[in-house]
Parts: C-alpha cells; structure tokens; sequence
C-alpha cells in the first residue's frame, strides 16, 4: 500500500533529512523541489568554500536521492513557476524547506550605500551561486568592517583572510580568489554589539583564527571578563569558557608581523554608515551590558573602510501562502496545517549547526505518519504533467550528477571542483 505523496520544497539539510526520515516510515512517493538545478542549499552555497570538510555531508543526502521513492526536480521555482496552492492541490503533504534566504538589515542610515553587503550575497559571491556571481564587490581597500558575532562573520573574515595556498583545496571560484588575493586588504574589523561572553562563534571556527599564515588576531584584553559571571547551563558555560581562553590566547600572542590583522570590537554597535557615493566609513557607537539588556554609552568610535559585510542573521523570502512571523513561517512544531509543514530554518529561525535540521524532519516524519497512512492524490504524476503543459526545464538528480562530475573533472588537483557559475551553462551540461 502507497503511503501519501510527498512534496518537499527546497533541497538543503532540511529538505533531505525530511526526505530521508520520511522515506523510513512511510511507502510514499517523495519529490524533492528547488529553484536551482543543484541541490544541497547552504552545503553548497553556504558552508563556506575552505571548509569542504564540512560539504561532505552531501554524501549522506545523495544515498537519500538515490532511493526509489525519491525524486528530485531542480530548476523549478514555487511561487514562480508552480503555486504553492496548485501542490497543496495535488499532493497529500507540502513540506516547507526555503530556508532563510535574505539578509536582515542593520537599518541605519547609509546602510544602503554601494560596498554595503549582506552576507547572503557576500557569502554567495565567493561560494559562486548564480543569484550573486556577479556581484563584483569592490575590494580596493584597506580596511574591512564585518558586523556580527557568529559564525557566519568568522568564515568571511577567514575567507578574507587566508592565503591563495590556505584556499588552494578549496572550491572557490578563480574570480572570488583572484579578487580577494588582488586587493590590499590589512586591517579587518569583526564587530560585536555585545561581548565575548555573548558571541555566537563556535570554538573551532574561532581558534582557527589563530593559526592562519598571514594574519594576526588582535583582542583587547580590557574585553575580556577575569571570572565568568551569571546564569549558565554547564554547556553554555564549557562553551563559553573554551572561547574566553581562545580570545584570551589571542590577546596575548606573539605579535610578529602578518600581512592583515583581525580586530575583534566588542561592545560596538553601528549606528550610520558613511560615505558619498560609496561607503567611507562606519560610525560605531560603543555599548555596556546592563544585565542582559545593551545599554548605549553615548562614546562614538569610527572606522575608515571601504567594504561593510553586515553578518547579523537572515529571514526568509516569502511564497504565496506562507504567514511569515517574526522570521519564520507560522508553524507549531513543524505542523503549518493538515498536510503543510516546514523543516528548517523556515519553520525555527536561521539557528544551529547542519545536524539541527535532522531533528525537523524526524518530527514532522512522525507527524505525517501518524496523520496519513496511504496516498489519496497522485502528487508526482500530476507534477510532471504540469512541468510538461507550462513547458518548464527540471533537473533530475542524474542530470545534476552530470554537473557533478563535470565541475569535478574540470578542477586541477588539489582543488575538489571548479563550480558552474550560470544555470545557462548548467543546462547546457545536462543537455537540456
Ligand atoms: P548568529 O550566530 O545568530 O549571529 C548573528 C550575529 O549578528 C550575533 O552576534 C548578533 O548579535 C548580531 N546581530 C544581529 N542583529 C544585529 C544588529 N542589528 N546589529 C549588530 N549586530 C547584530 O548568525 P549567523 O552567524 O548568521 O549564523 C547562522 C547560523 O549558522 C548559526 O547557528 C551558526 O552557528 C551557523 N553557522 C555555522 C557554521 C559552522 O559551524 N562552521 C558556519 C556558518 C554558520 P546579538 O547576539 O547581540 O543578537
């Protein structure tokens, strides 16, 4: 007995850990949807491009991919091509997994200036997604302002950072490494509008800062509280701990001379960004902690630069049909209605690491098989048809696999692969 069709939007760790719980417990059809013909989300356009460590977690979502029930149809955009209504029409269960896609704002004056960058589109940039390839930053410049205190700062400043042998097993694109190794990048600045008690970086990104070739990490011992103070869970605590040695470490290392410097401002928050035609500089304006609220001291610091990357969290593009709230889709534990759900930072907001998402797609598994026990609409074989009256291109996952082995035949060793930076050419692969 079939269980219910299934149709999961968006290819990222969300989408195929729901595929793949999913596809545990239930016989059902599952089609997998993205707007790019490459699957994987943020493993590939994300995770950032020296930390290929990390991508190899794609492995895991191919087994998923490559099962009978699942099938994957790339290049095909909801809300563009096909309404979320018409889905909800043809299949027994919608699976929100869009992610977080756009940047939030810092919302200050001169925020919208030209060198003003979300880290969505930087981050896209040198990772080579096709919505910001061409984005061309200007990176003639000295100084470097990147605001924010998680992880997403720390991989820019260190993608900013590294030498073109620190980056050489990576796949970033020739365009993103020739700019970034071209430009007289000296002085990075990472920006925290709390302290070091409050960043958000993991352990291991942050001390990989400490061992790069050519820079330095400056810490301002004056930040760095001497006893740990307040209301911890004993992890929290371990974590925050770990990181208070790494800045400690920091403060007191050997300065010896390194082509840039990473100075890390705590207790800073952008107030006005500016410039006439294009960013000069960013007016900070320097914070306390009372308690946890963040209390403004009036003290106004300013950075000469000519780049802001605003790494400060991101919200989701709207479909219609979807109810955003306060950055996520109205959902109560992944449940958005009978047979809609959502996974991912969609359904909770743009927190945790990768494995995070595996919890989502167990849960609304368990959900969906509690709710539905067998297949009352066609779902895939109403989606090829649609696909074929509106005249639409998707990418299966053997056309995906094509790209694949493309991009990894066309890469010199020890480079893993040299992307394919337009889906012009992407379809061209496949022979669409
Ligand atoms: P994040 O960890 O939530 O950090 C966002 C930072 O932006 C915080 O420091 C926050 O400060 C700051 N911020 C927010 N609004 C601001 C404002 N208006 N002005 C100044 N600062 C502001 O988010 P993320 O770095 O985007 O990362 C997203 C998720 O992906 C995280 O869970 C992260 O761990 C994960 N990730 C993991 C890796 C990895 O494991 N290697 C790599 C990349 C991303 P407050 O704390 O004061 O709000």
């Amino acid at each position: 007995m079939k269980g219910p069709s299934v149709v999961i939007i968006g290819s990222g760790p969300g989408g195929f850990y729901a595929a793949g719980s999913i596809s545990k417990k239930l016989n059902s059809d599952i089609d997998i949807i993205d707007r790019l013909p490459t699957p994987f989300g943020l493993i590939r356009g994300g995770v950032a491009p020296d930390h290929q460590t990390t991508k190899k977690i794609s492995a895991t979502y191919t087994r998923t991919a490559k099962k009978d029930q699942i099938c994957f149809f790339g290049n095909i955009e909801i809300g563009k091509d096909i309404s979320l209504e018409v889905l909800r029409e043809i299949y027994d269960v919608v699976i929100i997994a869009t992610g977080s896609e756009l940047d939030n704002k810092l919302g200050i004056e001169g925020g919208d200036l030209k060198g003003v960058y979300g880290s969505a589109e930087f981050v896209g940039w040198y990772n080579g997604h096709p919505d910001y390839m061409d984005l061309n930053p200007n990176l003639d410049t000295k100084n470097v302002v990147v605001v924010g205190n998680g992880n997403v700062a720390i991989d820019i400043v260190r993608v900013l950072s590294k030498t073109f042998e620190e980056m050489s097993e990576s796949d970033i694109p020739e365009y993103a490494l020739n700019s970034i190794n071209k430009s007289p990048i000296k002085n990075l600045y990472i920006v925290g509008r709390r302290g070091p008690v409050e960043a958000k970086f993991t352990n291991v990104e942050l001390r990989e800062m400490g061992n790069l070739k050519n820079c330095l990490p400056i810490v301002n011992n004056f930040d760095l509280p001497n006893k740990l103070e307040g209301d911890f869970s004993e992890r929290d605590r371990r974590l925050i701990e770990k990181n208070l040695e790494t800045l400690k470490s920091f403060s007191s290392i050997e300065k010896i001379k390194k082509g840039k410097k990473l100075n890390f401002v705590f207790f800073h928050k952008p107030i006005e960004i500016i410039g006439n035609e294009k960013v000069e500089s960013i007016k900070l304006e320097k914070t306390k902690l009372e308690g946890s609220e963040l209390k403004s001291t009036g003290e106004i610091n300013e950075i000469e630069c000519g780049l802001v990357i605003t790494a400060i969290g991101y919200k989701p593009k709207n479909i219609t049909g979807l109810k955003i709230s306060d950055g996520v889709v109205e959902n109560k534990n992944g449940k958005i209605d009978t047979g809609f759900y959502a996974v991912g930072w969609i359904s909770r907001g743009p927190t945790g690491v990768i494995g995070t998402n595996k919890a989502d797609g167990e849960q609304v598994a368990d959900l969906i098989s509690k709710e539905f026990k067998t297949q009352s609409k066609d779902g895939r074989k109403s989606l090829i048809e649609i696909i074929k009256s509106k005249n639409l291109t998707a990418i299966s996952f053997e056309d995906w696999e094509k790209i694949d082995s493309y991009e990894k035949k066309n890469a010199k060793d020890p480079v893993p692969r040299k992307k394919i930076l337009t889906i012009k050419e992407m379809l061209k692969i496949c022979k669409i």
